[in-house]
């Protein structure tokens, strides 16, 4: 038997959206953008990430952002040899070198490579890429207007004493089966609930529920979202009481409005669970109050960094 010829050229089959990725401290094309076999944030989902957008050519809550993607970091005992400020240019210069004034930009930090192919985590180098791509949204410009229709996974549950949801992590697998379960069922995104049965999280958003004006969300066994905490903000500016406390399958399917919140789309409406119409089955008043005070405050220039993309 003949040995294969080792390529010299390798040819990717796969397409990319358009964007620019920086890798081992280069900036490429985003179809050059790639990552080891062995980096053990492939082979062990051992990473943390962070996604903050860019609006209308400007940064979103950047600081927030990199907070939480450095205390990641930290809590998995990473490291990286940028600063915030180091991190920010990168985050910048791949957006600008992009062009996309609307973008979703990602930063990752991956347990790396170790030279012997060790697995203590401690020899390995960890490794820090950023990627800039189009925005991109949850919920679809007809989901948005009429409500997605969510689907609490009857098989999937997420114990926040498993892997810290704080950390926000690529464990996306009972996220993945939960919207598997979702479309088995006729819906469009999922539902997770944790081991008391409590309702967490879905993929890639926090959920929230209206009743009698009052606006709860999940406490624990969540990811701490930016859009979350821009959704505390905004309510404390309108006056509007919003509680983080324990919320229940029951508590979601009789509130008056159901929404979701992500960087991947700001406040989207949630009108439909398990087949059953939330409220009067229509988008509600807070959500659309609240959506359009997310959208306002990203004209705000105390809350948003301009890309410069002249240089
Ligand atoms: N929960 C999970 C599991 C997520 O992956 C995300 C975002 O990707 C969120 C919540 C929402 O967080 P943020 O508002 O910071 O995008």
């Amino acid at each position: 038997m003949t040995l294969p010829k080792i390529s010299s050229e390798y040819i990717d089959p796969h397409t990319y959206p358009k964007g620019i990725a920086y890798v081992d401290e280069q900036y490429l094309d985003i179809s050059k953008g790639k990552v080891s076999i062995l980096d053990y944030g492939f082979l062990h989902s051992d990473a943390t990430y962070d996604v903050v957008h860019v609006w209308k050519g400007s940064f979103f809550r950047l600081e927030l952002y990199l907070e939480r993607f450095f205390s990641g970091i930290e809590k998995l005992n990473m490291n990286i040899p940028y600063s915030k400020e180091e991190v920010s240019t990168i985050l910048h210069n791949c957006v600008a070198l992009s062009g996309h004034r609307d973008a979703y930009v990602e930063m990752i930090c991956t347990r790396g490579n170790s030279p012997s192919f060790s697995r203590d985590p401690r020899d390995a180098i960890n490794r820090f890429m950023v990627f800039a791509v189009p925005f991109g949204s949850i919920a679809n410009p007809k989901q948005m207007k009429l409500g997605l229709h969510a689907v609490i996974s009857p098989t999937v549950r997420i114990p926040p004493d498993s892997i810290d949801p704080s950390i926000k992590n690529y464990h996306w697998l009972d996220l993945v089966n939960g919207l598997f379960d979702a479309y088995e069922q006729g819906g469009e995104t999922a539902i997770l609930l944790d081991s008391s049965g409590n309702v967490t999280e879905g993929p890639g958003f926090n959920i929230f529920c209206v009743k009698d004006n009052i606006i709860k969300t999940p406490e624990i066994g969540v990811l701490p979202g930016i859009t979350r905490r821009t959704i505390f903000d905004l309510c404390s500016d309108l006056n509007i009481i919003c509680k983080t406390t324990t919320v229940t399958p029951t508590e979601l399917q009789n509130a008056d409005e159901v929404f979701i919140s992500s960087t991947a789309g700001g406040i989207m409406p949630i009108t439909r669970i398990n087949q059953i119409h939330i409220g009067d089955g229509n988008t509600g008043p807070l959500f659309q109050m609240l959506k359009d005070a997310y959208w306002d405050k990203h004209l705000n220039s105390d809350w948003c960094m301009p890309i410069n993309y002249d240089n």
